[in-house]
């Protein structure tokens, strides 16, 4: 029985408020208290702010077809001895290191100069800037606070929350001591050099301070963060703390060499793949030759990539945020890997000018021949008309989010089969409480240990969740599904949910309230 809500007007719908559809259904399913709801219906705490940021100067690319740079046309080259004071940018535009200028010919007119083959571009003098961001702790009744860090121009407060929201089912569904929080930086990284990243990080910790720690609010890697980002925080956080080490945990997603964990890097897509051949287990699925489409080539989706391709999949295609590639014998991952990812030369990291393969059009990509899809880059790519399209049998949720409502009833009309995202891509917060838990005990167990916790931790929930979806309580050595089937056959989504939440409500059952 939904709670009856006191607003006479209907709220309008937004990111947020259409993912928690799912939690509703399954809430409505479970009986939930309604207490229970209400605490878990919006989080904790919404953190939003501003970090500022001294930017460096800049040589802002001024293209020849502009009309301005008509002006500029007899403007003779300067020469830049120093090559390395020119610090390229991955939207084209450079840092103006001051070095740049000894001994260096240069011809400045109204601030616009002119180098080599590169172009003319305008002098723009670094001035201060400020930047929204954000840390949404969504519940922490299970455990500290956990969640990625984000830097993406597109991020809002509803997104946040909604991601938030989906780290507290997560942490849940694989059974961790955590809750759930994402955060981060709305911000263009494209736009911003390595040390100006580096500041904001800094900065973005400096702000949050009192608000996380290794008991209290623990991030970790998202889109456009990383290890080297995950450093710095740490350092940030614990540097002049007299029992400093004590402290590591509180970020995950650490090179091993400083408290990382083995196999963190590639934790979500290895979970991605965990899931995979338990569903082909079950379906008495060959994986050799399997054909599969991957979108986003990052972390997670090269990560599973990579896995898949030595087990003898073919990767057939590959999206990104700058194109599409295509390759019907499948693509050799592991060159598409030092193409995008040891190549610094491909600034933007893209798989876009692989030679190894055929561009074609993104729209063509979800129209590609495959098995399975794995979407891996951001939220909300299979709509119903890309579910519509899309011709495989699975669709494996890596990124979070990339079913909408609309796909979801599209893929399931279409007998199209999916494992959500809030068990997909949980290898990932897996593997961090493994770090987490290394750290605490000053540990450091073998990427063999850490994989075959995550393959159990990963195939068992999975096993618990089907079971839920086709309402066949079991009891194997493995798992055990009796406590969480519900007396009802439901999608998968509904089922991870359900899993989720009688976890969570058993901490207010047990418990109670505070008051
Ligand atoms: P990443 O920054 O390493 O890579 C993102 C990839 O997505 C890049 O290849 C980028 O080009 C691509 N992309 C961006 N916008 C796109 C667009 N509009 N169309 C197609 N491709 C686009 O990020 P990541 O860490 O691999 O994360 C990918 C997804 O997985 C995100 O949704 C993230 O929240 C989710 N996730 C990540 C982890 C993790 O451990 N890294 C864990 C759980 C979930």
């Amino acid at each position: 029985m939904r709670v009856m809500r006191k607003e006479a007007t209907p709220k309008r719908q937004n990111i947020f408020t259409e993912t928690m559809e799912t939690f509703h259904r399954a809430a409505d399913l479970i009986g939930m208290h309604p207490r229970v709801r209400l605490e878990l219906e919006e989080p904790d705490f919404e953190h939003i702010f501003y970090v500022t940021l001294d930017l460096r100067d800049r040589l802002v690319a001024l293209p020849e077809t502009d009309e301005e740079a008509a002006r500029f046309k007899d403007l003779p080259s300067s020469s830049v001895k120093a090559g390395e004071a020119l610090e390229p940018l991955a939207n084209g535009d450079f840092v103006l290191h001051r070095r740049a200028l000894l001994n260096a010919d240069i011809t400045v007119r109204e601030g616009v100069i002119r180098i080599g083959s590169r172009g003319l571009f305008r002098m723009v003098k670094g001035e201060p800037r400020k930047f929204k961001a954000y840390r949404i702790q969504h519940n922490q009744v299970r455990g500290p606070y956990k969640g990625g860090v984000r830097f993406h121009k597109d991020v809002s407060l509803d997104l946040f929350k909604t991601l938030a929201a989906e780290m507290t089912w997560k942490t849940a569904i694989v059974d961790i001591p955590f809750g759930g929080a994402k955060g981060g930086i709305r911000i263009d990284p494209q736009a911003y050099s390595k040390e100006e990243m580096e500041h904001l990080t800094l900065r973005y910790v400096y702000k949050l301070k009192n608000l996380m720690g290794p008991f209290l609010d623990i991030p970790a890697p998202d889109v456009n963060t990383n290890a080297q980002i995950m450093a710095m925080m740490m350092r940030q956080y614990t540097d002049g703390e007299r029992f400093r080490h004590a402290l590591r945990g509180v970020v995950t997603g650490k090179d091993v060499r400083i408290g990382g964990s083995e196999g963190r890097l590639k934790a979500t897509g290895q979970g991605v793949v965990y899931c995979i051949e338990e569903w082909a287990r079950d379906k008495g699925f060959q994986l050799r030759g399997a054909r599969v489409l991957v979108q986003g080539f990052g972390n997670v989706g090269s990560s599973a990539a990579e896995i898949l391709a030595g087990m003898g999949a073919k990767i057939v295609a590959v999206n990104d945020a700058n194109g599409t590639i295509h390759r019907d014998e499948g693509i050799d991952v592991a060159a598409l890997i030092r193409y995008v990812h040891e190549n610094p030369e491909n600034l933007k990291k893209t798989v876009l000018g692989f030679p190894g393969a055929t561009p074609i059009s993104r729209a063509d990509f979800w129209k590609v021949d495959a098995d399975i899809a794995v979407p891996a880059a951001l939220g909300g790519e299979i709509d119903g008309n890309v579910a519509e399209t899309i011709r495989v049998k699975l669709v494996v949720e890596g990124a979070n989010g990339p079913t909408t409502p609309d796909g979801d009833r599209v893929l399931a009309a279409r007998k199209i089969e999916l494992i959500p995202d809030i068990i997909a891509n949980a290898g990932g917060v897996t593997v961090s409480y493994y770090e987490w838990l290394q750290n605490q005990r000053m540990e450091h167990w073998t990427e063999q240990e850490v994989n075959s916790r995550l393959e159990r931790a990963i195939k068992s929930n999975l096993a618990v969740i089907r079971d839920i979806a086709r309402d066949k309580p079991a009891k194997t050595a493995s798992h055990d599904s009796r406590p969480f089937c519900i007396g009802k056959a439901v999608d998968m989504r509904t089922a991870a949910m359900v899993l989720a939440l009688k976890r969570i409500e058993a901490h207010y059952l047990l418990e109670g309230f505070s008051q």
